[in-house]
């Protein structure tokens, strides 16, 4: 699973220098196509219930599964990328956040929560860890601050097939609980908060796709898919230069 996984941080990388005022997201996608087909991978997205896309492109108050388009940047964006790749029969999965320029206080302060839940959780991603210790960690770190958690969507296990069991939630729901699992060397999960500026409250756009958060406030998605060791977690989607905790500055990370 590191071969898809490392796909998808090299298209990250391929991509960075895109992310910035006056472009459009269909280009962003184009260069997604592009740069998969170069690296010999699959997009998961395209075609994935019908998804038009090789990327979900999601900015500011959208807060997952954007279709690329005619929108393009402007400074003071909080653009998510969610990239998707199979290759050699497995999939890696991930999602990285880009503010364009400098962002206002509350965009730079979503985007810092999101992170920090992403690490939380991955900190927590070990043998003889539960999976609800795991979550807990996500909502504890959402939840201090008076950001808003997004439980509609959620993480998930990866392997063979893009989601798999279990269902990795940002919050500690009743099955959660009821359906609790030890962490062992082997399991792999991608691990995915959603964080809103103001409510937790998201809602659908007709296109049956883009989802956008209740108060038109904004949102950040960060996602990277973790294995289990036991030597404890290691970040798959991560490209070259690239590390786990990311060093200060790296673009999205
Ligand atoms: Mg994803
Ligand atoms: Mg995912």
């Amino acid at each position: 699973m590191a071969v898809p996984g490392e796909m998808v941080a090299l298209t990250f990388q391929a991509i960075a220098e895109l992310v910035r005022a006056g472009v459009r997201t269909i280009e962003i996608d184009e260069a997604v196509r592009d740069t998969v087909k170069e690296l010999g991978g699959k997009p998961l997205f395209l075609g994935y219930q019908g998804f038009p896309a090789h990327s979900c492109i999601s900015v500011n108050e959208e807060v997952v599964h954007g279709i690329p388009g005619p929108r393009q940047l402007a400074d003071g964006d909080l653009v998510s990328i969610d990239i998707g790749i199979e290759a050699e029969g497995f999939c890696g999965d991930s999602a990285r956040s880009f503010i364009i320029g400098e962002g206002s206080e509350e965009t730079r302060s979503t985007l810092r929560v999101c992170r920090e839940a992403l690490a939380a959780g991955i900190a927590q991603a070990r043998p003889g860890n539960s999976l609800v210790g795991l979550v807990e960690a996500i909502e504890a770190r959402i939840r201090a601050e008076s950001h808003g958690l997004v439980e509609k969507f959620v993480g998930h296990g990866i392997g063979r097939k893009m989601h798999e069991e279990p269902q990795v939630p940002n919050f500690v729901s009743r099955s959660l609980k009821h359906n609790d699992i030890e962490l062992r060397p082997g399991l792999v999960l991608a691990l995915e908060p959603m964080v809103n500026a103001g409510t937790g409250d998201v809602v659908t756009l007709e296109d049956g796709w883009t989802v956008v958060t209740a108060d038109a406030r904004v949102s950040a998605h960060c996602e990277h898919t973790v294995a289990i060791t036991e030597e404890g977690p290691r970040v798959l989607t991560l490209g070259p230069g690239e590390c786990w905790p990311p060093n200060p500055g790296t673009p999205g990370q």
